[in-house]
């Protein structure tokens, strides 16, 4: 029951309406969506913008932060002068100012584990523009709980990934790639790592474009896809994903079944390593040392083949991080791996995820090639 536009509207959105993919039916659904989008960062300013113009009926927005003068390189919706003020304000504010007819709804509070699926639950389709790995659990979780599609976006420095989860139409879920969290103090957050400003705009309008076909399906949906956007190298990927039997949340014996707060708990403490354990990074002196022992143990570098081809270290089996969730089977499970990469950091969350699935002999090389290159081999490039 498509609600029909005033011919004001007609000819605001004739654009879209001209394109036979849309068309006039096309926009009538988008004037009747509802579209919940988590966080008005990087990822949701853009993408909340692109909505708010496409004509979307109505938007969620969720978000309980504050402005501040380092979002303002990135996150879009805000300016110079919205520093300290909510970000749900400042973002009211430039929604309202490309398009007044469309329906905002605050949710100030953001999302939580006691709203999450609720919050979901009223909307056609959930956004996710947050940026740690507790909310983005959350929202996958919530999202499978409440059978919406999840258009999921993220970044880490310089790489940018989109996808669709919608495990309800047959596709995978992102516990379906990465089964658990990792653990707190072994992956970086953006602030630590840095994030390219313009790539915040190209992921974010990816997520806008990929909600909008999925709320008219039209086109080739990223469900089953990964969208992986190297923006130095300036090359884009899109791996095939499945879902995975033995994910624990969409899988055939799941052990996540509802909301509980112990998920998506997340502590700034160093993980616990008793002495049994094998620790999850090594120096490179150790690394070194372990690599002149016979059998050597397995070497795994999961850098982009662009950093393999300036610098490596021979002997190493390659498989990009990305990848990664599509080639781990290849590896032994029963030996053990060591793990490089540039700096070390997509050497730790590939060795989480090797865990994950049972690698337990995967352990990271710290400071990666580069501390290498510092500290064993001078005659390796640097870049
Ligand atoms: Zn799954």
């Amino acid at each position: 029951m498509g609600m029909s536009l005033t011919p004001e509207e007609i000819s605001r959105y004739s654009r879209h309406i001209r394109l036979p993919q849309v068309g006039l039916p096309g926009q009538e659904k988008l004037a009747t969506a509802r579209v919940l989008i988590i966080g008005l960062g990087g990822l949701g300013s853009p993408a909340s913008l692109y909505l708010a113009a496409a004509g979307l009926g109505t938007l969620g927005l969720a978000d309980f932060d504050v402005v501040e003068p380092h979002n303002l390189q990135r996150q879009i919706l805000h300016g110079d002068t919205d520093s300290g003020r909510k970000k749900l304000d400042s973002g009211i504010e430039s929604l309202r100012a490309i398009n007044p007819k469309i329906e905002l709804i605050r949710h100030p509070e953001g999302i939580t584990v006691d709203n999450a699926v609720d919050l979901i639950s009223q909307y056609d389709l959930v956004l996710d523009g947050s940026d740690n790995f507790p909310t983005r659990y959350l929202v996958n979780d919530a999202a499978f709980f409440a059978g919406k599609p999840l258009v999921y976006g993220s970044i880490f420095q310089f790489e940018g990934q989109v996808s669709i989860f919608e495990p309800c139409a047959g596709g995978p879920c992102y516990r379906c790639l990465f089964p658990q969290m990792p653990e707190p103090g072994t992956v970086p957050n953006c602030e630590e790592a840095g994030v390219f400003g313009a790539l915040c705009g190209v992921v974010g309008s990816n997520q806008a474009m990929e909600s909008i076909k999925r709320l008219i399906n039209v086109g080739e949906s990223l469900m089953g896809r990964l969208l992986v956007i190297d923006s130095l190298a300036q090359r884009h990927r899109t791996l095939k994903l499945k879902p995975d039997p033995q994910c624990p949340l969409c899988g055939h014996t799941p052990s996540i079944t509802d909301i509980r707060p112990e998920n998506y708990e997340w502590s700034c403490a160093a993980p616990d390593t008793t002495s049994e354990e094998i620790p999850m990074e090594i120096s490179v002196q150790e690394a070194h040392a372990q690599l002149q022992q016979a059998p050597p143990p397995l070497f795994l570098d999961v850098r982009e083949d662009f950093e393999v081809a300036i610098a490596k270290i021979d002997g190493a089996i390659e498989i990009p991080l990305g990848e990664l969730p599509l080639r781990w089977e290849a590896l032994d499970a029963k030996a053990p791996l060591l793990v490089y990469c540039h700096h070390g950091m997509r050497s730790l969350r590939a060795t989480e995820f090797l865990r994950s699935k049972g690698l337990d002999g995967a352990v990271s090389i710290r400071g990666g090639i580069d501390a290498w290159s510092r500290e064993i081999n001078p005659e390796l490039a640097r870049y």
